[in-house]
């Protein structure tokens, strides 16, 4: 054996110390993904790891020492008039984030310091009015080298990790189509995966593969049937339309995907929940008179979906709200865990629903394990055992005479971030656990493409009575809250005053430690195990509030988070987010910034230096 062998060696084994001293994944591959979370010292995936957990072992802040987190720095996003609902992803001692009009940016994770920054320049104008809810991104995907980036407008894009530069370029969808792209996108055995949003449009629900390394799309999955004259797609989609009536593809139908997605690589199985039908109404959608409409379930709007991640084949479904009318979307995070249910161990997946129920289901099978409500109920009188459909108030089927229905159309969970944590066995999750909406078909709808197409008469005064509530009792003055929720016994542990069903969310850390982002702009810190408040700072942005993340480098840990709305820009340069927006102007509105927190920090400078 050579000298020269030998020190090659020597090189290799060299760079794998430094790698495992610094905690730095090396190259982000299936493989490490399937690990991603493990470490805790970097965020890879939306969820933190494949499950969606939320979960860092990371400890150390601890409930004794977390009193002392401190702002590190901060750096400004650009105010361009939108939410930061994104989780940053840290990889390689960067941060990297996606904000108002998928302006996506590169940042030092020890100082702030921009790396780089790339602006899809996106036609705001003709965009904006295909904006359901906020010019809003809710995440990227990391995979080897590249940051894959959903742009509003319907293009997916791959960047260079180091330069920003654009790799490869794909179409998803079209915003002429009605169709806007703000989830995160998830990776599964070297493919992107992707729904694109627009179900307050009616549009047809689908989501996507592609080949992470081209682009090249692989399969797609269309979430409600077409034109029954022309061939299914797939056989699930032959199945679905027997749960239709009438001529609902001129309407689209709904079931949109656009945020809870998780992946188990062991069975190989990837989870997708579809949003509301649409329009909402069943009648304006599936129409026909009863009997004609009975057992039509309209197969696979506000679904929790399991397909194949090479083909896009169903395994199996389940769907919390069949027939839906209530803009129930089941897109809220879809979180994986491993749980022992009546002494047996059970691989789930749960979701804390807009419906106001939480839902444990067996992820190999879909079977129904478990749902209570966690918020003031009365669209349903409750699940049925065994097999979790929900027995229906009979006034809730509304016509054209409204009435008042709870949750609202907001939901009781929507796109705030939920956790899990092992150690204490709970969901952590913010909710909207007493809000009502009122519901009655517009007499006078007409679909026209290109507009909203709810089909609701708004403002429409409740003339019948309203159903019985279930779910926990009223609390004074409480309607939006953190919930602590044992997904065994279906039970809430604790509470705290702070919460709503969008924006902000939770983190759970292996410190004993809750983190939660509340919509009005502060930061706070529990006991994960009994929910004592154990530290709470404003952040003065106020609005527009992203989910925490952590991460660990140069042996710190660091808390961050985004937040801000800021306000639109009156010049173009600023509109195209080419430049932080440091102006007098911009900043009399709270501008909008990625936050990062640690211990007995002495650099509160920001981070533009
Ligand atoms: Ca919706």
């Amino acid at each position: 054996m050579s000298v020269r062998r030998f020190a090659v060696i020597g090189v290799i084994a060299g760079g794998l110390l430094a790698c495992l001293a610094s905690a730095q994944t090396p190259v982000v591959d299936d493989a490490a993904l399937r690990h991603a979370g493990a470490g805790g010292a970097e965020w890879l995936t939306n969820g933190l790891d494949l499950a969606e957990t939320r979960y860092s072992p990371l400890k150390h802040i601890t409930t004794a020492n977390v009193d002392r987190l401190r702002l590190g720095w901060a750096y400004e996003l650009a105010s361009s008039g939108g939410g930061q609902l994104a989780t940053p992803l840290v990889w390689n001692g960067t941060i990297y984030g996606i904000t108002n009009w998928s302006v996506v940016f590169a940042v030092d994770a020890r100082t702030g310091k921009e790396r780089w920054r790339w602006d899809p320049e996106v036609n705001q104008t003709a965009v904006r009015p295909k904006v359901c809810c906020g010019v809003v991104n809710r995440g990227m995907a990391l995979y080897k080298n590249m940051i894959i980036a959903p742009i509003i407008d319907g293009r997916l894009d791959a960047l260079d990790a180091d330069t920003g530069k654009v790799v490869w370029e794909t179409r998803v969808a079209f915003p002429q189509d009605d169709y806007t792209l703000t989830m995160a996108p998830r990776i599964a055995k070297g493919k992107v995966v992707i729904g694109a949003s627009g179900g307050e449009y009616a549009v047809r629900g689908f989501f996507d593969a592609y080949d992470a390394m081209t682009g090249r799309r692989a399969w797609r999955f269309y979430t409600v049937p077409g034109d029954p004259g022309k061939p299914f797609e797939n056989p699930a989609l032959k199945k679905a339309a027997a749960t239709w009536s009438g001529d609902w593809w001129k309407r689209g139908g709904g079931a949109t995907v656009w945020d809870g997605m998780a992946y188990d690589p062991e069975l190989d199985l990837i989870y997708v929940g579809t949003g509301n039908g649409a329009p909402w109404p069943q009648s304006l959608r599936s129409p026909g008179a009863k009997p004609e409409r009975e057992n039509k379930d309209n197969l696979y709007v506000c679904s929790i979906l399991a397909v194949r991640p090479d083909t896009g084949a169903m395994v199996w479904y389940f769907q919390p709200v069949p027939g839906d009318s209530w803009d129930f979307d089941s897109t809220q995070q879809l979180t994986l865990a491993n749980l022992t249910i009546n002494g047996k161990p059970r691989k789930v997946i749960m979701q804390a629903s807009k419906n106001g129920f939480f839902y444990v289901l067996d992820r190999l099978t879909g079977a129904f394990i478990s749902g209570q409500p966690f918020a003031r109920v009365t669209w349903a009188k409750g699940l049925e055992p065994g097999t979790g459909r929900p027995i229906v108030n009979p006034e809730a089927e509304y016509g054209r005479d409204a009435v008042e229905l709870f949750p609202n159309q907001v939901g009781a969970h929507a796109s705030s971030t939920m956790s899990f944590n092992p150690n204490t066995g709970l969901v952590y999750f913010t909710a909207t656990i007493d809000g009502g909406s009122n519901y009655a078909v517009n007499p006078d709808f007409t679909y026209q493409p290109g507009r909203h197409n709810e089909g609701l008469a708004r403002g429409a005064t409740p003339t019948r009575p309203r159903p019985p509530a279930i779910g926990p009792p009223a609390v004074d003055g409480q309607r939006t809250v953190l919930l602590a929720w044992d997904p065994v016994t279906q039970t809430e542990r604790w509470r705290a005053p702070a919460g709503g069903a969008r924006f902000g969310g939770t983190l759970t850390t292996a410190g004993n430690l809750v983190f939660q982002v509340v919509p009005d702009g502060r930061f706070i810190a529990y006991d994960a195990g009994n929910g004592k408040k154990l530290f709470e700072l404003q952040t003065e942005t106020h609005t527009g509030m992203g989910p925490p993340i952590t991460y660990l480098v140069d042996g710190k840990q660091y808390v961050a988070f985004m937040g801000g709305v800021g306000q639109p820009p009156t010049s173009t340069a600023a509109g195209r987010g080419s430049s932080p927006a440091t102006s007098p102007s911009s900043t009399a509105v709270s501008s909008p910034k990625l936050f990062s927190f640690v211990l007995d920090s002495n650099n509160a400078s920001g981070g533009r230096e």
